[in-house]
């Protein structure tokens, strides 16, 4: 059976032979993938990126479209030039992607199902797979997830670990207020720079507080003055450090979770 670390290395070589590319021929011998209705073919979607998680392998397709494959005990992926002989029978393809340049054929795949944004996210296996801020991340990706969420608020969008991995509820409050926007905004509300600006801020603050290591500072995301580590996070009632007004606390979220902001650092943004 194939471990992690094979179907790490098939997602790379897959990602590496069609990122960028256009389908321009889908074919499968699975059922369930050949019945699917999807709202646009597969043939004409661009390949965007190929991933593992765990031992899924998912492509993901242009619009919004995932692939989701598991290679059980014989399952396997080859790439192929498009002039090139395939090193298995034909009788064992069950998924077979053509771009210009190459061919991915998946031999004797037994799991494979189309997922959309929100399907791949609802997916039990997969839950996980949010892009890990300290890991290989991708913030394009989480850009996408957290551009899906539409009319979620934003500081409830970023403890969401299938959207994004490894923002806490700390780390929710301190990016926020950084950023100056204010945790109910929705999604929707928040132009694409300011999205683009709190992933940034996300990658960053939280790079460093691995760097850093020791508890006393590992929270530091305002200042290296380690009697005042924090900008928001548990301050409310304290005075804002920029602006010196008062700090402001409630709960948040289906979970109820304390969010804490600055009400003029971090106004709404209008919607
Ligand atoms: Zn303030």
């Amino acid at each position: 059976m194939p471990e992690g670390d094979t179907i790490f290395r098939a997602a790379r070589t897959l990602h590496q032979a069609l990122a960028g590319r256009v389908v321009t021929r889908f074919e499968t011998a699975l059922a369930p993938l050949a019945a699917v209705d999807v709202s646009t073919p597969i043939a004409g979607r661009r390949v965007e990126r190929v991933l593992s998680a765990g031992k899924h392998l998912i492509i993901d397709f242009s619009d919004g479209l995932h692939l989701r494959t598991h290679m059980r005990m014989n399952g396997s992926w080859h790439i192929y030039r498009l002039d090139e002989r395939w090193r298995r029978p034909r009788r064992d393809m069950r998924i077979v992607i053509t771009t210009d340049a190459f061919v991915a054929v998946g031999f004797n795949i037994p799991v494979a199902e189309f997922l959309d944004v929100r399907g791949l996210e609802r997916q039990e296996d997969l839950r996980r797979i949010g892009p890990d801020l300290l890991g290989h991340f991708d913030p394009d990706e989480a850009f996408r997830r957290i551009r899906a969420r539409g009319d979620a608020e934003i500081a409830n969008v970023l403890l969401n670990q299938r959207v994004i991995a490894g923002i806490g509820n700390v780390f929710k409050s301190e990016i926020l207020f950084v950023c100056n926007v204010n945790p109910f905004d929705r999604v929707e509300t928040l132009p694409d720079a300011t999205l683009r600006e709190i992933i940034r801020v996300s990658e960053k603050l939280l790079r460093v507080n691995v760097r850093e290591g020791e508890p006393a500072q590992r929270r530091t995301t305002g200042s290296l003055d380690r009697s005042r580590p924090l900008w928001v996070y548990q301050r409310h009632g304290d005075t804002c450090r920029r602006c010196r007004t008062p700090i402001e606390y409630g709960k948040q979220g289906s979970d109820a979770r304390g969010t804490y902001w600055c009400p003029r650092c971090q106004k709404p943004a209008p919607s």
